[in-house]
């Protein structure tokens, strides 16, 4: 691991992944033509989860902008505030509803409270979660990262999937959308055992029931999403020198997915790895684990960065 990281460290390297190529190559996307993003979500109802910051905030202020009436959802209520402050800012229409999305009785309460008030949601977005980065050795006694990170990531989503389905599936149409990640698709990789399985739980869980749903009229996608720069990614120094996109550019992604209505959404080089890692799934696993002991003992201060250490986590 320490020589990946000296390789990525390098000034080539760092002005390589920095530079706007490497992210257009790596994350491609294309800005969603605010006509047609219109066309699709003006005067429809889209509940947002985790649009108090990040990729949720920026998708839930495009949606909102180009007229669809969203519902946001996450913890903090002040920074939910600001979300919508910016989407009426832009004549669009925004109502907070501060909820824990691991709490089961304050899921079932947002989802009566929004069917209500504002009838079966046209667009579900599930976008909220929470991310550890720790090793195993590290995380004996912590048996509760992994409840929390079940809890958010899969637990409470599928609890609010299962309150909003009825509505949409009594219409007949609607479009869920998963926030996924790259590593439900590709190998998982040291340290990010509780956030990776509990991203793979509801991600195996959204697909099957997308199958169901689709008898109904529901249509379902899957983003797989690389690296986007948020207070999520942010305290992982070694995403510093990869290259990521700003959120306000993976919202376009996320856009994209509610006009077209594919079922996945991914890198490029994903869908080649996928592959790749299938048949190569043993000598990943072997290469991966003599990485993480080459680099579980070498000491911070050795590769001069900040010491941020194994121990990562993340809201
Ligand atoms: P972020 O900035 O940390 O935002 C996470 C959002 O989830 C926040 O709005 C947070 O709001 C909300 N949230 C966390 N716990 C919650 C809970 N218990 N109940 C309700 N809401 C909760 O992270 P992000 O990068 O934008 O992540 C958005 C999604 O992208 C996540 O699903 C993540 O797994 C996925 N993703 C991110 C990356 C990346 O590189 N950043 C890569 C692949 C996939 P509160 O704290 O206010 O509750």
């Amino acid at each position: 691991m320490g020589t990946l990281e000296n390789v990525l460290d390098h000034p080539v390297m760092v002005r390589l992944a920095r530079s706007r190529a490497a992210t257009r190559l790596v994350n491609p996307y294309s800005p969603v033509p605010d006509s047609r993003l219109r066309a699709a979500v003006s005067g429809r109802t889209v509940l947002v989860t985790g649009a108090s910051y990040g990729l949720g905030a920026a998708t839930a202020r495009r949606l909102g902008a180009a007229g669809a009436t969203v519902l946001l959802v996450a913890r903090t209520a002040e920074a939910l505030a600001g979300t919508a402050e910016s989407v009426t800012a832009a004549g669009g229409t925004a109502h907070s509803y501060p909820c824990d999305l691991s709490d089961p009785e304050a899921v079932k309460d947002l989802a009566s409270r929004i069917e209500e008030r504002h009838g079966a949601v046209d667009v579900l977005v599930n976008n909220a979660g929470k991310s550890i980065r720790r090793s195993i050795e590290d995380s004996y006694d912590r048996f509760h990262d992994y409840e929390r990170t079940i809890g958010v990531n899969y637990l409470g989503p599928v609890r609010l999937m299962l309150a909003l389905l009825p509505g949409m599936r009594a219409r007949g149409r609607g479009h869920l959308v998963n926030i996924s990640t790259i590593g439900a698709i590709i190998p998982p990789g040291p340290r990010w055992s509780a956030y990776q399985a509990s991203k793979s739980a509801f991600d195996v869980f959204f697909r099957s029931a997308a199958t169901e749903a689709a008898c109904d009229g529901i249509t379902a996608t899957s983003v797989y999403m690389a690296l986007i720069r948020t207070r999520m990614s942010a305290p992982t120094a070694v995403f510093d020198n990869v290259p990521g996109l700003a959120p306000d550019e993976a919202a376009e992604l996320v856009c994209r997915a509610v006009v077209d209505r594919p079922r996945r959404v991914s890198p490029w080089w994903a869908d080649v790895a996928e592959l790749g890692f299938t048949a190569a799934r043993w000598p990943w696993e072997v290469v991966a684990g003599r990485l993480f002991a080459a680099g579980r003992n070498r000491p911070a201060a050795s590769t001069g960065r900040p010491t941020k250490r194994a121990e990562e986590v993340r809201r």
